[in-house]
């Protein structure tokens, strides 16, 4: 789970600064996927550097998992963030001269110690996460073998290797045309809910929306509005996202614009 408390950031720009994100709250619970949208400029990858604990906003706090890590020194902060947070950027950045599986394995060897049987275990939980997102049989391919849909898959694949609990994904689908586009956002949905992330999801493609559990939209670096996602209704009769002692689907992303 992470929690936005009243986050705001600003950069400088000239003699003054800019806000990018201006005092946001939000919360998204696990299982679920909170979409956020808005404008180009409007502050979306700001909010997400933020909740990635990649920038230290100005005022407010980011709470993931219980732990405050606006709070945090340089070393907890990164373990937290290798092993809570998956990432996907706007840009792809694979290397380009690994393979799909290697990719993957790069993000075991960060910081961490590699026996033999580590890295063993590290091979099998990367080729069941590429078969997850239907890249079996390409594992062995470099990034220029693959079409964008498919290095979109491995980007999110990789960001799972960790098992995080929370997984940010700034818009995916922005190099694909609608049908690929589509296919990456009900990938998203499903990993999200098999694997149990708290998952924000930028788009400013509106047809995909529908699809979420929660939406919130920013303009101007503000939550302009903050509403439950079709997800979120379709869940009355379907299985939930959420546990059973989970707060309800519906409030996959509480928000309260805080203007205090
Ligand atoms: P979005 O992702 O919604 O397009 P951004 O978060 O990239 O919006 O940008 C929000 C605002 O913050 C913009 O005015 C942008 O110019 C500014 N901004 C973003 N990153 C930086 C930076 N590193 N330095 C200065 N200004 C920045
Ligand atoms: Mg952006």
């Amino acid at each position: 789970m992470i929690t936005l408390d009243d986050v705001t950031l600003t950069f400088p720009d000239g003699d003054t600064r800019v806000t990018a994100v201006d005092h946001v709250s939000l919360t998204a619970h696990p299982g679920t996927v909170t979409g956020i949208t808005g404008p180009s400029g409007s502050g979306k990858s700001s909010l997400l550097a933020v909740a990635a604990t990649l920038i230290t906003p100005d005022s407010g706090r980011v709470i993931i998992d219980g732990v405050e890590t606006t709070g945090l020194g340089a070393g907890d902060a990164s373990r937290l963030r290798r092993d809570s947070i998956g990432i996907v950027f706007q840009q792809s950045n694979l290397l380009p001269s690994l393979t799909a599986r290697e990719q993957l394995m790069v993000m075991n060897e960060l910081g961490a110690k590699h026996s033999r049987s580590r890295r063993a275990e590290a091979a099998t939980h990367a080729d069941d996460l590429l078969a997850s997102v239907g890249l079996a049989d390409q594992r062995g391919k470099r990034p220029h073998q693959l079409s964008g849909g498919q290095r979109q898959r491995v980007n999110i694949a990789r960001a799972l290797m960790n098992d995080p609990s929370v997984l940010l994904v700034d818009e995916p689908t922005s190099a694909l045309d609608q049908e690929r586009g589509a296919e990456i956002i009900e990938l998203i949905l499903r990993l999200s809910a098999e694997r149990s992330t708290s998952t924000l999801l930028v788009t400013h493609d509106l047809v995909h929306l529908p699809r979420m559990h929660a939406v919130v939209r920013i303009v101007d670096g503000r939550v302009e509005s903050a509403t439950a996602g079709g997800a979120a209704a379709a869940s009355s009769t379907g299985p939930a996202p959420t546990s059973a002692t989970g707060p309800a689907p519906a409030s996959a992303s509480r928000l309260q614009p805080t203007d205090a």
